[in-house]
């Protein structure tokens, strides 16, 4: 369902424009506009509800890609949920950063390579998913 008021799907039809890395039928991968790591991404199903198993993956996939470039301690996969989208946050870890942090305007500087070998690497089928979501679930170290 989409809805007048929610900013995802605006983004989503274009009526807000996005640095949009990755687009299908039903989900759309796009740079967060303030992120809390330089190179973090917002994974979005196109309909409000939840995010699935697909998502997940092509969160493994970047957080894949972003450590190849990008060198972070660690990376966090994790979900929140806005307008009624279940949203999957990819966010390098540099120093202690969590989905808490606080958040800064973008540098969107190096991310068409990321984009597209990205593009090479998604699948457009469905993926096999052999592992348990919940495996890749990150959880803040600090709760405020
Ligand atoms: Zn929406």
């Amino acid at each position: 369902m989409m809805s007048d008021s929610c900013i995802f799907c605006k983004i989503i039809s274009g009526e807000i424009s996005s640095k949009k890395i990755f687009e299908d039928g039903d989900l759309m991968v796009f740079h967060d506009i303030h992120p809390i790591a330089p190179v973090h991404f917002l994974i979005i199903p196109k309909v409000h509800g939840s995010a699935g198993e697909r998502e997940i993956f092509l969160a493994k996939k970047i957080s894949k890609k972003i450590k190849e470039k990008f060198f972070p301690k660690d990376i966090g996969i994790v979900k929140s949920k806005m307008f009624g989208h279940e949203i999957i946050n990819v966010i390098p870890v540099n120093e202690d950063e969590n989905i808490n942090s606080k958040r800064n305007p973008a540098h969107i500087e190096d991310l068409e390579e990321i984009k597209q070998e990205l593009e090479k690497e998604i699948p457009k089928e469905e993926p096999k998913i052999i592992e348990k979501i919940e495996e890749f679930l990150w959880l803040p170290k600090r709760i405020p």
